[in-house]
This record gives structure tokens, C-alpha cells and sequence, in this order.
């Protein structure tokens, strides 16, 4: 079959213009891209485009899409090589680990970009993002992709989705991923590292989707001062059924009645508690601070080295999938996409 990849847009800065009345930068049409990327044709494979029904700002992201993109994914899956996801920066990290979760078995390269600069202009990033996104999603080893995960290509490094963060506004090297190495890095060869890729046992099933999300959750960021009424508020909102609670360092929180009695509280209700550390890197360790211990002795499920969009991800999939707190406690602290690093 000959090397075929799929681009599927869904907006972003990439294929932005300016609106002629407001000057604000706003979703325009995809023909804009391939008009300003001719380069692409020079692959000499073939390269189709979906584009979604509604294009978006990424900002104004909703669970849906991620429904959508799988749809469109799956119902492509036998006619190309792999796949190229056209998104805006602002929220990709959460697209690229939902679609970790909700896609499984896959066993193709779907490699998210954007850019922080539209095509159209003269010194954009997305040229470069879109020609290696490209290159990455239809690169095999013989029969096998040598991407066979969700990635995230920005800046001439290739990311694990579900371990990536927007960190920078304004840098061409907008994404990082600190708690895990880069799959690629691109110069002149593209180097991959496979040791770090996602090895899939072969699989006569092709690949499905889960596409039930319970967007019942709540990030609640500690601070100091924080007032109990602002813990208790956003642990008694109703219907909520999942906190991604950020923590500091490794994981600890303040130990006062005023946090711990709502929270103990909320469990108590069977609401799930996901710890996840406010630093960039390292991982929560419960046992490590008797601030951090109070967290695990009131049943706080640690999320070790995930990123706050995978944990929110993370828990909206297996709050769709589970109704028992102790099974949607025991998948929240398993690896499911390579998301954490479990140290033996
Ligand atoms: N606001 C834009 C978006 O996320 C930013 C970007 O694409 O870089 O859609």
C-alpha cells in the first residue's frame, strides 16, 4: 500500500489569520496551510485532510472533540500509515493524554502540533512542526511504525502526549516533558529514541475507543492562605465525583482541620482524590512528609509524576469507565498509557 498519512485540523494559531476588522488572530480555512507548505507534496506519499466541522481556538476545547478525533481515526485506521493532528497549543497537552486513554491497542502514530506562529507568517514555527509531524507519522520499520503512541511534535522534539506541558507562551519550544525523555529529537535525521517509545505487542484486534468521559472534576491548587470555604466550596460542588488535588513538592499539603476535615469529608462521600505535585518534575511521595502522610491516611490516591492535564484526562476516563471509588481509586494509580513512572 502506498505510504499514505492523514492530517486532521482542528485549528490553532497554525492556520490562523488576522480578522481584517478587530486584527484579532482567528481559526481560518486548512487550504491557507497546504497553500503556505508546499514542500509537503515533495514526500512523494500521499496526504489527505480532514478538517473538523467546526474549527476552534483551542481554548475553547471541549471533551467532545477528543470523541470526534477518535471517530475519525478509527474510520481511517486501515487506509493510512499514520496520523497528523492539527490542534492549538493552548490545551494540546490535554487532547494528546485523552486520546492516550480513549484510544486502545493503537497501533499507528497519531503526533499532535501547532505553532506558536501562524503559517502565513514570514518567520512561523509550523512549517518545521507540520513537515516532521508528517515525516514521524508515516516513519515504519518495515512493517511496524516506529511511533506507535499519541506524541507531541513541537520545536524539533517528539513528546509522549500524555506527558507533555505547555510551558512557555511565547518560545518556539513551547512544550516539555519533565518527567519523561523526548521520543525524538529532529536535526538533520530525525533521532529516535526507542528505548523511550511505547513497544506494542502485535495485536491481531485493531484498535478501539473507549468514548465515555465523566467530566464531573475539579482541579483544586493549594496555596498558602487558602481559606477552608475555598477547599470546602469546590469539594461540596454538586455531582463532583473526581479532584485532581495539586500539591506542593512532593506531595504534602497543609495538615490543618480546616483542609483535611472537607477533604476527608469529600472522600468520605466517595469522592476520588488524585495527588499530583505542583512542580514541573519530580513525583509524589505520600510517605516521605507527615504533611504528605496526613494526604495518604485520609485515602488520597497518589498520581506520582503525571502532569495535572493527564491526571484530569486520566480520571474523566476512568470515572466513565468505573463506578466503584475503589476501582476508579486502584486505575487512577496504575500506569495505563505510560503516563507515570511506577518505580519498583
Ligand atoms: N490560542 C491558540 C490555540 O490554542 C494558541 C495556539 O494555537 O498556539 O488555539
Amino acid at each position: 500500500m502506498e505510504k499514505s498519512v492523514l492530517i486532521i485540523y482542528t485549528g490553532g494559531t497554525i492556520g490562523m489569520v488576522n480578522d481584517p476588522v478587530t486584527g484579532l488572530l482567528c481559526p481560518f480555512n486548512f487550504d491557507q496551510i497546504t497553500l503556505e507548505v508546499p514542500e509537503i507534496r515533495e514526500f512523494g506519499f500521499k496526504i489527505d485532510s480532514y478538517t473538523l466541522p467546526e474549527i476552534i481556538d483551542s481554548s475553547d476545547l471541549r471533551p467532545a472533540l477528543w470523541g470526534e478525533l477518535c471517530r475519525v481515526i478509527l474510520a481511517n485506521h486501515e487506509r493510512y500509515h499514520g496520523f497528523v493532528i492539527l490542534h492549538g497549543t493552548d490545551t494540546m497537552a490535554y487532547s494528546a493524554s485523552a486520546l492516550s486513554f480513549m484510544l486502545d491497542r493503537l497501533d499507528k502514530p497519531v503526533i499532535f502540533t501547532g505553532s506558536q506562529l501562524p503559517i502565513g507568517k514570514i518567520r512561523t514555527d509550523g512549517k518545521e512542526n507540520l513537515v516532521a509531524a508528517i515525516e514521524i507519522a508515516a516513519a515504519y520499520d518495515g512493517d511496524g511504525p516506529i511511533v506507535p503512541e499519541v506524541g507531541i511534535l513541537f520545536g524539533a522534539r517528539l513528546f509522549r502526549g500524555n506527558r507533555t506541558t505547555k510551558f512557555n507562551a511565547e518560545s518556539f519550544e513551547a512544550f516539555q516533558s519533565f518527567n519523561y525523555p523526548p521520543l525524538a529529537e529532529i536535526g538533520i535525521h530525525v533521532h529516535y529514541n526507542r528505548e523511550a517509545i511505547a513497544r506494542r505487542p502485535p495485536s491481531p484486534a485493531p484498535p478501539v475507543a473507549f468514548y465515555r468521559l465523566d467530566p464531573r472534576v475539579a482541579i483544586l491548587k493549594i496555596f498558602p492562605g487558602m481559606s477552608a470555604s475555598v477547599a470546602r466550596a469546590i469539594l461540596s460542588v454538586p455531582g463532583l465525583r473526581g479532584v485532581v488535588l495539586e500539591t506542593y513538592g512532593s506531595g504534602n499539603a497543609p495538615t490543618r482541620a480546616g483542609f483535611l476535615d472537607p477533604l476527608r469529608e469529600a472522600l468520605a462521600r466517595g469522592i476520588v482524590v488524585y495527588n499530583v505535585t505542583q512542580c514541573a518534575a519530580g513525583s509524589v511521595e505520600m510517605d516521605k512528609y507527615a504533611t504528605g502522610r496526613a494526604l495518604l491516611d485520609a485515602g488520597v490516591t497518589s498520581g506520582r509524576d503525571i502532569t495535572t492535564e493527564a491526571a484530569v484526562c486520566k480520571m474523566m476516563h476512568v470515572l466513565g469507565k468505573h463506578d466503584d471509588p475503589g476501582e476508579i481509586r486502584e486505575q487512577l494509580a496504575a500506569n495505563l498509557k505510560g503516563e507515570i513512572s511506577i518505580r519498583e
